[in-house]
């Protein structure tokens, strides 16, 4: 019997300029090159690649084309490659589909429906070049009455903060980028469920540490050293279930930062097993309030499902300082694929929802919302901040400045750009320093952006936009959406 005949997605082929000097079977970290001796000449296996460009990025004679295997699709619009390829993959394993990164299904993308809607005359633009633009945010708890003392408040220079991705699902070298961009911008990174390593400590006041069902490498010293705590309840790519980090990763440094022992799988259970309810939920707020002497915002993570809002009114009630959502297109390092592309609802919808009932509870205050979940953009940035969000939350758009080519192989540990693996030979293929002034470029890049079009929306600081669904039209969006989200029609 045949099995499993199915022609590999991409195509490599080696064109005359190739010197064979073998240096694309030493970058590739999917096994895809070999120099047959016989032959005297590279060899590409096709079925291994993974489109990372790796190879064709480093080849010194430009010497490899990369290509999609176009003449192997078959155009059914029902059973197309990837539908066919997934059950044959299943059919050869019996195992469920292991993926990474945000889901790459085309659900309706609402940032890309949303206009923001400029002013002219009566409500005149402002030039971001003559007039100070306010782009300062603060993450916290603000107070019922003016005279009343507000609670601890994290100020961000700008309204974006990086995604939680942990040490373990990511190189200690990526967090150093990540740390040093943050540090640099006057923003936060987010250590993740996967513990601060020693070499992170001194980035402390630029990271928000997490609690996350696992538990791991949480102690006093630990909660201490992040500038704001978050409590992780649920992640947008993998909303209802837990994670799991295969014992092959977990090495000396990862078992040292987690607190478990070398070599054992480190398992994040779906729920925490002591939350039930919003009352447990808010002994474990005020557990961590008092061991950090109320110095610092504490809050909560949950994915964008249907009842986002209640949740988010029941986390606020429960003292928390500011409450992370995770929408459908969030990333991760490793997830089943059927979970990733089926569960949970666009942030868009989630943040909107959840702004207009802490609005209509009047508590909208008393907590910062943080979105994360797709944001690709400085202009989805002011979307969903018009939408209701204080500020927004970025992972896979910082990893692609790191070098990232959304190949979607980080839960196999063999990212060729160093980022999303632990194998030393790849972990140094990426410069702290340098990522670091990449990324901190993005941050620079997209703040003078936001700039520029909240000049163009009259708005000089970042505050007045955030849930100003004035400044925002829909176009080729249905009633139901447009009514949830809050917006009016282009033309309107
Ligand atoms: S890296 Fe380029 S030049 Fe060197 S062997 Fe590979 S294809 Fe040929
Ligand atoms: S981090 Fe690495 S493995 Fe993951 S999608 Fe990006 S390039 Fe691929």
């Amino acid at each position: 019997m045949i099995t499993n005949n199915f022609p590999p997605k991409y195509k490599l082929n080696i064109n005359e300029n190739c010197n064979k000097c073998k240096r694309c079977a030493k970058e590739c970290s999917f096994d895809v090159f070999t120099f047959d001796e016989t032959e005297n000449n590279i060899v590409a296996y096709n079925k291994n690649c993974v489109a990372c460009r790796r190879c064709v990025l480093t080849c010194p004679q430009n010497a490899i084309e990369l290509s999609e295997n176009k003449i192997a699709f078959n155009s059914h619009f029902n059973w197309d490659y990837k539908t066919q390829n997934d059950i044959h993959k299943q059919s050869d394993t019996g195992a469920k589909l292991l993926t990474s990164v945000g889901t790459g299904l085309s659900h309706k993308n609402i940032f890309d429906h949303l206009l923001l809607d400029a002013c002219q005359v009566t409500n005149p633009s402002i030039d971001p070049l003559r007039e100070p633009m306010e782009l300062r945010t603060f993450v916290g708890r603000k107070s019922d009455n003016i005279s009343d003392e507000i609670g601890p408040q994290l100020q961000l220079e700008t309204p974006i903060v990086f995604a939680a991705m942990s040490f373990g699902a990511l190189s200690l070298n990526v967090h150093k980028a990540l740390g040093n961009a943050a540090r640099k911008a006057g923003t936060c990174m987010n250590c993740g469920e996967g513990g601060l390593h020693p070499d992170m400590v001194e980035y402390g006041p630029n990271t928000f540490v997490q609690v996350a069902s696992g538990r791991f490498g949480i102690d006093k010293e630990y909660l201490e050293s992040g500038a704001a705590i978050e409590i992780k309840i649920g992640q947008g790519a993998k909303p209802g279930i837990g994670g799991h980090l295969p014992g092959e990763k977990i090495d000396k440094e990862i078992s040292k930062t987690r607190m478990i022992p070398e070599g054992s799988d480190a398992i994040s259970p779906a729920p925490h097993h002591d939350i039930y309810s919003i009352e447990d939920l808010e002994n474990l707020i005020y557990l961590l309030k008092e061991v950090t002497e109320y110095k610092k915002p504490v809050g909560v993570k949950i994915s964008a499902v249907h009842n986002a809002p209640a949740i988010a009114t029941g986390i606020v009630r429960a003292g928390a300082d500011f409450v992370a959502v995770d929408g459908l297109k969030g990333g991760t390092g490793a997830t089943p694929a059927t979970i990733r592309d089926n569960v949970g609802i666009p942030i868009e919808l989630a943040i909107s929802s959840i702004d207009k009932r802490l609005r209509e509870e009047k508590i909208r205050h008393k907590a910062s919302i943080i979105a994360s979940g797709g944001i690709r953009s400085s202009a989805d940035i002011l979307k969903i901040i018009a939408l209701g969000a204080d500020c927004a939350s970025i992972g896979t758009a910082a990893l692609i400045a790191l070098g990232c080519t959304v190949c979607e192989s980080c839960h196999t540990n063999k990212c060729a750009w160093g980022i999303a693996t632990q194998k030393p030979e790849l972990t140094k293929r990426l410069d702290p320093e340098e990522g670091g002034e990449r990324v901190y470029n993005l941050l620079r890049s997209w703040s003078l952006e936001m700039k520029e079009l909240l000049g163009s929306l009259g708005i000089t600081s970042i505050e007045s936009l955030k849930g100003n669904r004035e400044r925002l039209r829909a176009l080729d969006l249905d009633s139901y959406t447009m009514e949830t989200l809050g917006v009016k029609g282009a033309g309107r």
